[in-house]
């Protein structure tokens, strides 16, 4: 019988597909790249037709390289990266313009506008999430307002989605306009708490409901794969967005459950329970997934600059020849010796939310050297994650006692041990780091009731390393302290007043 999961991960700058063993493991994997597309200064695109065939091209690979058959494939799951807009037509299937990625800012000055007018708190307090260009809705308005398609919508024949509802009208059979109540949480047009498209914000934003998908649960039947693609129709039964799916695949099914993942930024999520949590400063409220027409929800939180602090160190300083090398030359010093940098690069984010910070170094002395700098930029990227933690526990009124990590800067044991000690907090690596893939292949174990409940497809994820925090409360108090400190000078250098440096 048919065991194997499969997943397909379609991200920013790649489409993956991983293929999943009965235990949980990666049998093969295959990712193709896309062109992203930068037409004017702050616009990212992607061509759609992209999506759909590196999507489709790493599916058949991963299951050719798996060496199994379609049939053996139990059911498929998709985790996308999430906000990406798409509007296409509902008879013909074409998109009416590119893809406009999450990243694309030229929507700001329209969320200026309704910031300015007064809208922040009501949109919050809906749908979760802060007035920003990353969301779906004003990236849908800008797309009806310059191609003139606000009639067309009203009449129906305009249907909208984020990637995950593009690739199921696309690669599903019958073409369903579905999407799952993560990805849904992503638009701000969707009302956390009654867990449906919100009237008042899509009257703000001028969407029709008539061009929005059908929201359903994270895991349950979506549809099947149409079967020209692999020759068998495989059940399709989870959609995620990409960090609730890393969520559930690090298995943080308990209020308090955290995970964090170290890329270029990090992506914190903390599991908030079964009611819309009311989030402070930088932070937003999420739909974790949604089970049983019951939602769980997040609280959501990131660093802009994580093991981009360290692509820096290698492409613009020169200190390192790789990002691997940075954790022996951090190790090469016991301390930093009282320097810390703030890699303010593009502001900071939760729970200073300052956007005209920049990057500052501080507690240069004659002595230090590069190693102090190495080790001050990875002490960094485990200062900021704190931060989030301690701003998600006071939310919660709980503090974790465990982190679960992912992402590619996990590698590096010394900033993995420092997390632990400036945390006091256990952080658990898994043995697979794809969690986002493997949290969608489980989903999908749990839609088409291979398992019975999460926990019992959590006994999949398997331990690589723990941390132990090993660093003496004083010294911990007197760091963090320092680092505040810093954080205090690039803040006060964002509106031109200077705090005294740090001894
Ligand atoms: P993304 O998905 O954002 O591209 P990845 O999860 O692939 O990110 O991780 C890549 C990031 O991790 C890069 O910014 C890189 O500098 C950082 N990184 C990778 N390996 C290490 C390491 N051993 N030590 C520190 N940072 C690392």
């Amino acid at each position: 019988m048919a065991q194997y999961l499969a997943a397909l991960d379609q991200g920013t700058t790649s489409s993956r597909a991983i293929v999943f063993t009965p235990e949980g493991r990666p049998k093969a994997t295959a990712a193709f790249e896309f062109t992203q597309r930068y037409p004017r200064p702050g616009w990212v695109e992607h061509d759609p037709g992209d999506l759909i065939s590196s999507q489709v091209k790493a599916l058949k690979r991963a299951v050719s390289e798996a060496g199994i058959e379609a049939k053996d494939i139990r059911a498929l799951g998709i985790t996308n990266q999430r906000e990406t807009t798409l509007v296409w037509e509902r008879k013909s299937g074409k998109p009416v313009y590119n893809a406009i990625v999450w990243q694309c800012r030229r929507t700001a000055g329209y969320i200026d506008w309704l910031k300015e007018a007064g809208h922040a708190y009501f949109i919050r307090e809906r749908s979760g999430l802060l007035p920003d260009a990353y969301f779906s809705a004003s990236k849908i308005r800008w797309i009806l307002d310059e191609l003139k398609l606000q009639e067309r919508a009203e009449a129906g024949e305009l249907c909208f989605g984020t990637v995950d509802s593009f690739l199921a009208y696309n690669l599903l059979e019958g073409r369903p306009h579905v999407t799952d109540a993560t990805n849904a949480s992503r638009t701000m047009l969707f009302n956390l708490e009654k867990q449906d498209w919100d009237d008042d914000l899509l009257r703000l934003f001028g969407v029709p409901r008539a061009m929005l998908p059908e929201v359903k649960d994270t895991a349950g039947q979506f549809g099947v794969l149409c079967p020209d693609i692999l020759g068998a129709p495989i059940p399709v039964t989870a959609m995620a967005g990409d960090q609730q799916a890393a969520l559930f695949g690090q298995a943080c099914f308990a209020p308090g459950d955290v995970k964090n993942t170290y890329g270029t930024g990090c992506f914190m999520l903390m599991n908030a329970g079964d009611m819309a949590p009311a989030p402070e400063g930088g932070l937003l409220a999420t739909t974790a997934w949604r089970l049983n027409g019951q939602a769980m929800y997040a609280l959501e939180g990131s660093v802009f600059t994580a093991g981009a602090a360290i692509q820096w160190l290698r492409d613009e300083l020169g200190i390192i020849k790789d990002a691997a090398e940075s954790q022996a030359l951090a190790e090469s010093v016991p301390d930093t010796q009282g320097v810390y940098l703030v890699p303010a690069f593009t502001g900071m984010g939760a729970p200073h939310w300052e956007m005209y910070a920049r990057g500052t170094i501080t507690g240069l002395t004659r002595g230090a050297n590069k190693a102090h700098l190495a080790r001050a930029a990875l002490e960094a990227i485990a200062y900021q994650s704190n931060d989030l933690l301690r701003m998600m526990a006071a939310t919660l009124g709980r503090r974790p006692q465990v982190m679960k990590v992912d992402g590619g800067a996990t590698a590096n044991d010394f900033l993995m041990q420092f997390q632990a000690d400036i945390g006091d907090i256990r952080v658990l690596r898994p043995a697979v780091r794809e969690t986002t893939a493997l949290g969608a292949a489980l989903l999908a174990g749990l839609g088409v009731k291979m398992f019975s409940s999460p926990q019992e497809a959590a006994a999949r994820w398997q331990l690589e390393r723990e941390f132990v925090p090993d660093m003496a409360p004083g010294t911990r108090k007197k760091l963090i302290t320092c680092w505040e400190r810093a954080v205090k000078t690039t803040l006060f250098d964002a509106s031109g007043r200077r705090e005294a440096p740090c001894s």
